[in-house]
């Protein structure tokens, strides 16, 4: 199918009602046409009020030269309709290709990322009946900012970035989210015992966000065990805000853990835009074979239409989804013998949904959408008092194969702090993060990436001429710096980690 399927083709046999909302559409690699043509065929036979705009991306614009995968005019579309419909695409293996995904998330400023984890038991197999989790995921910081360098012969870096603004934006989203959808918990996972400024930045505004929302429940959970907590007993959560990675990751396994990856849709929310899309991937191994089930898409789908201000075919189309799921109608990935009463291919599903179209489950929770616009983006309220920066230090970070730490403080130390009249003085030096001079323990294993700390004498402070002035004598010494981190303080506070075992 990947290859024959003809786009237009495919979308002038659906009804084309008058004064649609403008929508783009993707229909991707893999089986990302498939499970597209069966979504777009339910929802229009659903009564969806809807203007198809397809856009090409993925493979054949990777492959075309485009290492973006995709076309400078798709963007054109995009923009004016604000509104994506996207099915999964296949990055080609090998490196130079960027993620499609992440370039469409961050260029589109889309912050927020929803994924409903839905067991539906005992219809689909599951460990976990009862599980009805949203995972809200920021979408567009952490470690996923892509800003990553190769400093030394062996050492690799990649910046977390967790910024204020774009925490509050997240935060707020989940809380607005939860009380918009008659949720009554609000949980966040961080793993700020150890990453205690990013990550104990996205804790604190957690905190003093969810202080605004006194009618909900507000939890905190180190990420490791409520990664523990939320695959063994799903049920006891209710909406979990993540940072990116953490929420990538648990996601993924929420969603197959209340019954397959396959099942789940997702959308992604911002000020510009919104895309919707399934959380699975192209599945190239099980392509054109009429084989994958669409619902994951087709619940985007569903999420979208709310979000279009078309509640009525959101819920006449969830409520005909349950009842297929309910009545049996599984394709191979949920198939169950003694359990299913048919099995399925990708358009027999949408079929058997679209035969029910205006019933509701008999079981299963039918699902309600109202006029309530689903919740957008909330807005920014910021840090409105800046606080008083002052730099009173700098970490040098510097290449240098084998040594002792004791060597590299007497090169860094003596003549070059002794230029500066007592206003520096060499600090510490640490090796990954971890002391070693001064005090420093023999068996700590040392890389070729050294920090060295260097500090304003007491009450004293810094500008960027004497940070540049250190540099200067330094690289005149040999010294290969391969990057500097000021260290500040705001309001008096320190704006910078201490070294392992300081
Ligand atoms: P995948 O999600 O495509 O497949 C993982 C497994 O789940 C496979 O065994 C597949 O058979 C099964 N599966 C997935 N969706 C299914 C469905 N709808 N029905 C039935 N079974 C289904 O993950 P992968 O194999 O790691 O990745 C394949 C390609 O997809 C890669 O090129 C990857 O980069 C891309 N990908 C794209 C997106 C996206 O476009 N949003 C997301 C993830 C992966």
């Amino acid at each position: 199918m990947t290859s024959t399927f003809n786009a237009k083709e495919f979308l002038a046999t659906l009804p084309t009602p008058a004064n649609g909302t403008p929508v783009t559409v993707a229909f991707g690699d893999g089986i990302g046409p498939e499970i597209m043509a069966a979504s777009l065929k339910v929802l229009m036979a659903a009564g969806a009020r809807l203007k198809l705009e397809p856009i090409a991306i993925g493979e054949q614009v990777y492959k075309a030269g485009n290492s973006a995968g995709i076309e400078p005019q798709a963007w054109e579309s995009l923009r004016r309709t604000k509104v994506f419909y996207k099915a999964p695409i296949t990055t080609p293996q090998g490196g130079g290709f960027k993620s499609l995904n992440v370039t469409v998330r961050k260029s589109l400023g889309l912050y927020a990322n929803i994924r409903p984890c839905v067991a539906y038991a005992p219809f689909v197999a599951t460990r976990h009946a009862g599980m009805d989790v949203i995972i809200v995921r920021e979408n567009e910081e952490d470690l996923y900012a892509g800003i990553e360098h190769r400093q030394t012969q062996d050492v690799y870096q990649c910046l977390k970035l967790i910024t204020r603004p774009g925490t509050e934006k997240i935060i707020r989203y989940a809380f607005e989210y939860a009380r918009a959808h008659g949720r009554s918990k609000v949980t966040c996972f961080t793993k700020d015992n150890i990453m205690k400024m990013t990550d104990g930045l996205f804790h604190k505004v957690f905190d003093e966000i969810g202080a605004e929302y006194q009618d909900l429940d507000k939890e905190h959970w180190i990420v490791d065990i409520g990664a523990a907590k939320l695959a063994d007993n799903p049920q006891q959560f209710d909406v979990i805000v993540m940072p990116n990675l953490y929420g990538d990751i648990l996601s993924d396994v929420a969603a197959e853990i209340a019954g397959s990856v396959g099942l789940a849709g997702s959308s992604n929310i911002g000020e510009h835009g919104a895309m919707f899309e399934a959380i699975h991937g192209s599945a190239p191994r099980i392509a054109g074979q009429n084989k994958a089930n669409p619902s994951g898409l087709m619940l985007a789908g569903v999420q979208m239409m709310a979000h279009l201000g078309q509640p009525d075919v959101a819920s006449k189309v969830h409520n005909a989804w349950l009842a297929a799921i309910e009545d049996g109608i599984h394709t191979y990935d949920i198939y169950e013998e003694g359990q299913s009463s048919e099995k399925v291919g990708t358009m027999g599903f949408a079929d058997a949904v679209i035969a029910r179209l205006g019933r509701k489950p008999r079981t299963l929770k039918p699902a309600v959408y109202d006029d309530k616009p689903i919740v957008l983006a909330t807005g920014l309220r910021g840090t409105t008092v800046r606080e008083e920066k002052k730099l009173v230090g700098v970490d040098v970070f510097i290449d240098q194969p084998g040594g002792l730490a004791a060597d590299i403080a007497k090169k860094m130390n003596g003549p070059i702090t002794a230029a500066f009249d007592g206003l520096l003085r060499l600090d510490m030096i640490t090796n990954r993060g971890v002391k070693v001079w001064p005090n420093g323990l023999p068996e700590t294993f040392c890389t070729d990436h050294w920090r060295v700390r260097y500090m304003a004498a007491e009450g004293k402070s810094l500008n960027n001429a004497t940070i540049a002035e250190l540099l200067r004598r330094l690289a005149v010494a040999g010294t290969d710096f391969v990057k500097m981190e000021g260290l500040y303080t705001f309001d008096g506070k320190p704006g910078y980690s201490l070294g392992q075992g300081q």
